[in-house]
């Protein structure tokens, strides 16, 4: 089959695919467009009975998702989750690592708890459930790991110390694992995305009409991002149209890394030109 009827087809028929954090936005809509075409869908984070409520509501729209209890940062955990998804499914194919929780706190004010629990979900949380699913997929000699991981881990964000060290420490474990991988028929990627807006981040990132325009004034193509920005990717880079794709970060921000500043002096510099030069004496 060539790589675009790919998209025609049921393209993930038959695959099995485990999203971290698949209860509530963008996991929630990743396990969707996963579950739509064609993969059967478990979906693993703390809260179990709103990830049975999000299952339910899935499986009414007509794929096939499970729930199941799992908090990533204890390796036990893990596992568990790992050999129930291969005795009930006899294998995982796609491990999205969605979950992840953050502190919004000035660095000095950090507590070493708050620190680690950050660290524990998102880095080694990622880790836990990438060598468990991993393995599987290496005995297996096929697997995609897509990890999410956010547009700030590149640059740094003012306070977001712990997630924007785990998420870069996410994106090196990414390259690495990739790497490793490669020549197992296992593919490792992140996306790394810009501001999405969603119930969490409309509550806490920008519950204003002030902050909502400020977010928008520094993101070139105008938008908040969309869980379905995201879940598009997931559905690139865990299929056979990402066969060619490893070890890679995809940044999906409506360009916000480019910054506006030069635009806005480009901007500036053209109005200067079209003033009529001043008349000379
Ligand atoms: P969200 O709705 O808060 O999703 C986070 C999910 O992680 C929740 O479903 C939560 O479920 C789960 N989780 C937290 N701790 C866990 C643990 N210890 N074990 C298992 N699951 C755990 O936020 P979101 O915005 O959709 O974020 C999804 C991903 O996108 C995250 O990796 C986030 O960093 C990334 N991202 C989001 C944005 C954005 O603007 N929204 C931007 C860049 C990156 P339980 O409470 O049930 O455990």
């Amino acid at each position: 089959m060539g790589m675009t009827e790919a998209l025609r087809e049921n393209l993930l028929h038959g695959q099995v695919a485990v999203v971290t954090g698949g209860g509530t936005g963008i996991g929630k809509i990743i396990a969707r467009d996963l579950a739509s075409h064609g993969a059967r869908v478990v979906i693993a984070s703390r809260n179990l009975e709103r990830l049975e409520a999000t299952a339910a509501e899935l499986r009414a729209l007509g794929g096939s998702v499970k729930a199941a209890a799992c908090d990533i940062s204890d390796p036990a955990q893990v596992k568990t989750l790992a050999n129930a998804v291969l005795a009930e499914h006899g294998r995982a194919d796609i491990l999205v690592n969605n979950a992840a929780a953050n502190f919004i706190w000035p660095s000095e004010k950090m507590t070493p708890v708050r620190w680690r629990k950050v660290i524990d979900i998102v880095l080694n949380g990622t880790f836990y459930c990438s060598l468990e699913f991993g393995s599987g997929m290496l005995a297996q000699s096929s697997g995609s790991i897509v990890n999410i991981v956010a547009a700030y881990a590149w640059t740094g964000a003012p306070g977001l110390a712990p997630s924007a060290s785990a998420k870069a420490g996410v994106m090196a474990l990414t390259r690495t694992l990739g790497a490793e991988w490669a020549g197992r028929g296992v593919r490792v990627n992140a996306i790394a995305p810009g501001p999405i807006d969603v119930p969490q981040t409309r509550e806490r990132l920008w519950p204003t009409e002030e902050m909502r325009r400020k977010v928008l004034a520094g993101t070139p193509l105008g938008r908040f991002g969309s869980e379905e920005d995201v879940s598009a990717l997931v559905l690139f880079l865990s299929s056979e149209l990402g066969r060619n794709i490893t070890g890679e970060v995809i940044t999906t921000d409506g360009g916000q890394s480019l910054g506006r500043g030069a635009l806005d002096m480009l901007g500036e510099i053209q109005k200067l030109r079209r003033k009529p030069a001043p008349a000379s004496a």
